[in-house]
């Protein structure tokens, strides 16, 4: 048996948690130091670009492209083994497209690539999108259409941590929480340092393999063992609210999503609404500004004028962990150990990537 560390319970730790906990030869112990879900998870929408974002090629794409693969199956599985209801819409995404942006031609070309691999986008013209979503309102805009994709999903991220350490526990996996990993011990071993031991307090954990899944904490750990990885808090702050009845047709309830802002349907009336996307200042902190939330919410209003009459339920913010002087995710073994694993810095696609990243981190240390 291979025994696994995993420091973090947000979304990418669970996910690698999870998928570990189905190897037979592998012994998972996952170190959270809060509740689940209580990092950047726990301020996401949900969304799930991955046939609609931009990514052609390289891993990028491939990453995307194994989440899209597992993401369908993961949820039915889940909610089989745990019986959890995941909120998870299964309508897709409409894109709207603005006339100003004018790159039809390159859409066109992304289509027949994904067309090629087996992931439909639907280029709507500007009618067919007034028919299919008329809460838009496309005369105060230059909107000329949309692209749908179908395949595209969207997910309660806390829920779905949580069903994913649930899974992971009824496999046999430890998961410990208000557990916070201070002290790595590591001597040298045949090509480089090796994690042994992990230190909480009084408590101490032997392992095999190490894998950091900490998010922003993802610096301090990886300084601790003398190879910093650049991390930068990027701020976003989004919004619930409640409308008496649902915007557009109830039957199709799709996440609209447009010049950055998104709009997700969570039934009843609920959406989400966001994001903000704030960067440090030079010292490095970033405090969420009313001013940005306030320009997210009229532009929101812009397109969907229905809005102006929500209720304002709740409104929160969280920090999306981007990696500094490099692509986003991190997913490597940490330069001069043998047997430690980042799987960190997913910045603003970690909901997306978790599924992508956990079968990564499998085919890295499992057999
Ligand atoms: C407003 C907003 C909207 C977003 N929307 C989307 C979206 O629509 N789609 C999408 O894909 N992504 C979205 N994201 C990005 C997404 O939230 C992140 O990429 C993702 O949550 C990162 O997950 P994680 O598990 O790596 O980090 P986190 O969720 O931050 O989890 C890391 C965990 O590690 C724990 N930890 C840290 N240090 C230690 C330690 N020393 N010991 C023990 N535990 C430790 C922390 O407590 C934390 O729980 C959004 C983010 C924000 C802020």
């Amino acid at each position: 048996m291979s025994r696994v560390a995993i420091v973090g319970g947000g979304v990418v730790g669970a996910a690698i948690a999870y998928e570990l906990s189905l190897c037979a030869d592998c012994a998972v112990t996952l170190l959270e130091r809060e509740q689940p879900a209580k990092g950047s998870t726990g301020a996401a929408l949900g969304v799930l670009m991955g046939a609609i974002s931009r990514k052609t090629r390289g891993r990028a794409w491939e990453l995307r492209q194994a989440s899209l693969h597992r993401y369908d199956s993961l949820i039915d599985e889940l909610q089989a083994l745990t019986s959890r209801v995941i909120p998870y819409n299964r309508q897709g995404i409409v894109l709207l497209h603005f006339a100003s942006g004018a790159d039809w031609p390159q859409w066109q070309k992304l289509q027949a690539q994904r067309q090629a691999a087996g992931w439909p986008l639907v280029r709507w013209s500007r009618s067919l999108l007034q028919s299919h979503c008329p809460q838009l309102d496309l005369d105060r805009h230059d909107i000329d259409g949309a692209i749908y994709s179908p395949c595209d999903r969207q997910v309660d991220p806390v829920i779905l941590t949580e069903a994913l350490l649930a899974g992971a526990q009824q496999n046999g996996a430890e998961c410990h929480f208000g557990a916070e990993v201070q002290e790595i011990i590591s001597q040298p071993g045949q090509t480089g340092q090796r994690v042994s031991q992990i230190e909480i307090g009084s408590q101490s954990f032997s392992c095999d393999w190490l894998v950091i899944a900490a998010g922003l904490g993802s610096l301090p750990l990886t300084r601790h063992l003398q190879q910093p990885l650049a991390l930068q808090p990027v701020l976003g702050q989004a919004l619930q609210v409640k409308l008496p009845t649902l915007l557009g047709v109830p039957e199709f309830q799709p996440v609209l999503s447009g010049d950055d802002i998104h709009l997700v349907p969570l039934g009843g009336g609920h959406y989400w609404v966001g994001a903000t996307v704030e960067f440090p200042d030079a010292s490095g902190q970033v405090a969420a500004s009313p001013e940005q939330l306030e320009v997210v919410w009229q532009r929101a209003i812009a397109f969907y004028p229905a809005l102006a009459t929500a209720e304002i339920v709740r409104q929160w913010s969280g920090q999306r962990p981007r990696p500094d002087g490099q692509g986003a995710p991190v997913i490597s073994p940490l330069a001069g150990y043998e047997n430690v694993w980042l799987a960190t810095g997913h910045y603003r696609n970690g909901v997306l990537l978790a599924p992508a990243t956990a079968l990564a981190i499998r085919a890295a240390i499992a057999s």
